[in-house]
């Protein structure tokens, strides 16, 4: 189950999470800025308070769109999302809209944030592309627990390969055709890895096996 609502507290730690922050070429400070050029680590409380008063109705508006639009697809997605790694999804998913481009999740507690401005389609493709992320590093923590608990999931060859495999599984037919749109890698410096695990998924083996030896490349 997907639930999407308001959270105006989490965007001020997603603030203070990201205002310096930059991974493998996407600099989340300067995205920050991008949309709200007079925000800064001095007024950002005040600011965010006031941005969720004077748009309250818009964000309200886009968490209704966009359950309405997960009604529709979560079952198909789950049902898909079984047939590749076998998992049930019983765990409660929580998305919160935005009024930052930063999109981060929280795979400890299944949460994630989508940016309230993004075209619905978008938002959608977001909403699946951090789902992924959970069922991945769930799968990863019940198939491969010797193999990955010590890894990180925010940075490094685990977190590396979550990006990558979204791009291969969110591209099959059945993906594309419920987001509606291309999955594009999100890091440019990811490139010419997504090539090498591309390569490593053709061979069709199973998840085990492909997670074991994508691994071992990304070293
Ligand atoms: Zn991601």
């Amino acid at each position: 189950m997907i639930n999407i609502s308001i959270n105006k507290k989490l965007d001020f730690e997603t603030y203070n999470n990201f205002k310096d922050f930059s991974i493998s070429g996407i600099d989340f400070g300067a995205i920050i800025k991008k949309d709200h050029p007079l925000i800064n680590p001095d007024n950002f409380r005040d600011y965010i308070d006031l941005y969720y008063k004077n748009n309250i109705d818009i964000l309200e508006k886009n968490c209704n769109e966009l359950n309405i639009l997960i009604n529709e697809k979560q079952k198909a997605f789950f049902v898909a999302i079984k047939e590749i790694f076998g998992l049930d999804d019983g765990k409660k998913i929580q998305g919160y809209i935005s009024i930052f481009n930063c999109n981060p999740r929280f795979v400890d507690s299944n949460k994630f944030q989508v940016f309230y401005k993004k075209e619905i389609n978008d938002k959608i493709e977001v909403v699946f592309h951090e789902i992924l992320h959970f069922i991945f590093f769930d799968y990863c923590s019940k198939n491969l627990p010797q193999e990955t608990n010590h890894l990180n999931k925010n940075s490094g060859k685990l977190w590396e390969l979550s990006e990558i495999i979204n791009v291969i599984i969110l591209n099959l037919p059945k993906f594309r055709g419920l987001i509606g749109k291309e999955e594009k890698l999100f890091y440019p410096k990811l490139k010419e890895k997504l090539l090498d695990i591309q390569n490593v998924w053709s061979k069709h083996y199973d998840m085990r096996q492909f997670i074991l030896e994508s691994l071992i490349i990304l070293e």
